[in-house]
């Protein structure tokens, strides 16, 4: 079928007056609703809020829901969307599917690449489920989710999978089925560098747990490795035309269901501390795929529940990710709570030794986010008075809160938790908003302002993180040795090593900063080409300066025909035209 983009966007409306017309409304209230029929209409208890007499009714003609009470209403849309708690397309594509219409494409530039990504990441999920269950080869992984005591439901409902070891298992299985660039774009193989050319698969000898959107597609894997040599323990699927990891929440699909708009999410960080928590019955639990949180999955969050709870585990990396998120959801009006996890627990180990009461226990014991800035931040010394800080770090939460209301409330907790002046705290605030003009907007955290050398390295690294795959073509162009800033150095040298998890506490807080305020939307790879030229360009200027400074240094000697002199003279011509090759 030959698609120009009028008639796309066409289809996609035909689409959903398809979908429409397919989806009879009472049919579909009915599988969540029980409904009794009153004369032309259909009447049952509201979904959308708890009542003993119906008040809830559906109309077969004019296609719509009604309840009296809340003044819930709509159309077939509107109600999968409420009650499943999706977006309108999602909604329409969960109502396309079970009317077994094909789904069009319809992102403008992922046109006719989405539909054949999502259909071969979902083939390999059921080939990686099948060699799970493979008798032989599944054993030992099998026996390794035992052993973290997942029971086989737990493991269906996740669709947990195993990769088996070597290098061809998935794309052999494969690549009759799916072009080539499909199953690399899916970030399921990559091509071999070797003239004879092939593809190899991107995950091999690992648990893999599927990233699973709402409404059923997978997106992507998270997978571990299952021999401990193996490194890096945990890889991800890079991004991908479906994949973006900023904007995904693992776990949504299973949680959403039992999340209501007055309600709670919890939000950890591991995919089995998610899965280990839903096992014990806890399931309005999601996670990031190990990233801090950011503004588009706040967003995400904020069409589901009114209120966080973050887990917190103690390590001073992950404190400043733990501020940036606070501020995201207090900035976007959530309430929050921080759960402080005993030393050396996680969620998981927590409740597979003390099951859901475990959770409870920790759960009431939470600190508001005041409470938490008044727990941590007076640990963490950095000098300074750790009160002061403490209070600069509430003042900075607040002025990004947007409702005076919610602001006052933060505050006056404030006072009351450091004894400190309301109207001196009330100034601060106010102080600090005319200095930065607004309230950041949400997803994009308040930055510093950085000018030259420490703006351009911050951006390139943003984009090496964004755009890992682009990355990897440039990767043997530049070095950490092109990095002046000293966060952005040690970051980088995380970065450009072998060893994964490599460097200290500064490139760990660096890396998830610029991971929590990259924009969405942008173009890393052109970020990426422009910031590799401007660093290479630097890098050349800077030797060429040297070898002028020398040859001066070496002609005031009076060595004007001196060997060092002639070579110098030649490689700083060289530098020269390098750098005026790049500048064009
Ligand atoms: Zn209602």
């Amino acid at each position: 079928m030959e698609i120009g983009t009028s008639a796309a966007a066409r289809g996609a409306d035909d689409w959903i007056e398809r979908v429409r017309a397919s989806s009879d409304i009472v049919e579909v209230v009915s599988q969540t609703v029980s409904l009794k029929r009153v004369g032309r209409n259909w009447v049952g208890l509201c979904p959308f809020h708890q009542e003993k007499t119906p008040s809830f009714s559906v109309h077969p003609e004019r296609q719509f829901f009604h309840c009296f009470s809340c003044k819930a209403g709509g159309d077939v849309f509107k109600f999968v969307q409420e009650s499943e708690k999706l977006g309108f397309l999602e909604a329409a594509e969960l109502l396309s599917r079970r009317a077994g219409i094909a789904i069009p494409e319809r992102r403008a530039g992922e046109r006719g690449t989405r539909t054949p990504l999502l259909e071969a990441l979902d083939a390999a999920s059921t080939l990686f489920e099948q060699w799970l269950g493979d008798p032989e080869r599944g054993r030992a992984a099998r026996d390794y989710l035992e052993g973290r005591g997942l029971s086989r439901e737990i493991i269906r409902e996740f669709r947990l999978g195993l990769a088996l070891p070597g290098w061809e298992n998935l794309a052999q299985r494969l690549h009759d089925r799916f072009a080539e660039d499909v199953l690399i774009q899916a970030g399921l193989v990559a091509r071999r560098d070797s003239s004879r050319g092939g593809l190899y698969d991107r995950f091999r000898h690992r648990l893999m747990v599927p990233l699973i959107a709402p409404g059923g597609p997978t997106l992507g894997f998270g997978a571990r490795a299952l021999a401990a040599e193996d490194q890096p323990k945990y890889l991800n699927s890079p991004e991908t035309p479906v994949y973006h990891k900023g904007s995904f929440l693992f776990a949504l699909e299973q949680a959403r269901r039992h999340t209501d708009p007055d309600g709670e999410m919890i939000l950890v960080e591991g995919y089995f501390d998610t899965i280990a928590l839903h096992q014990s019955g806890i399931r309005n639990v999601v996670a990031t795929s190990g990233t801090a949180l950011t503004g588009e999955q706040v967003k995400m969050l904020k069409r589901m529940v009114a209120r966080v709870a973050l887990t917190f585990d103690g390590d001073q990396a992950g404190q400043d990710a733990m501020m940036r998120s606070l501020g995201l959801l207090l900035a976007e009006g959530f309430d929050v709570a921080v759960v402080d996890l005993p030393s050396g627990e996680d969620p998981d180990t927590l409740v597979r030794r003390g099951g859901a009461n475990a959770w409870h226990g920790v759960r009431r014991r939470a600190a508001d986010p005041v409470e938490f800035v008044q727990r941590h931040g007076l640990r963490a010394a950095k000098g300074g008075d750790a009160r002061e800080r403490a209070l600069q770090l509430v003042v900075r939460l607040a002025t990004g809160v947007r409702d005076p209301v919610r602001r006052q409330v933060l505050l006056e907790r404030a006072s009351n938790v450091f004894d400190f002046s309301m109207a001196v705290l009330t100034r601060a605030v106010e102080v600090r908003g005319a200095g930065s003009h607004a309230a950041p907007p949400s997803g994009a955290p308040a930055r510093e302002t950085r000018t030259g050398e420490g703006h351009l390295e911050r951006e390139f690294l943003q984009a090496v993180l964004s755009a890992p795959h682009a990355f990897e073509g440039m990767r043997h162009d530049l070095s950490p040795e092109d990095f002046r800033d000293p966060s952005c150095l040690e970051l980088a040298r995380r970065l450009w090593s072998e060893t994964p998890g490599a460097g200290g506490d500064v490139a760990v807080v660096l890396e998830r900063e610029l991971m929590a305020t990259a924009r969405e939307g942008t173009e890393w790879e052109r970020v990426l080409e422009a910031g590799a030229r401007r660093l290479i360009r630097r890098r050349l200027e800077r030797q060429y300066k040297a070898a002028q400074q020398r040859i001066l240094q070496l002609q005031r000697q009076g060595l004007t025909t001196d060997p060092e002199t002639v070579r110098l003279l030649q490689e700083s011509q060289n530098l020269a035209r390098s750098i005026s090759e790049l500048n064009r």
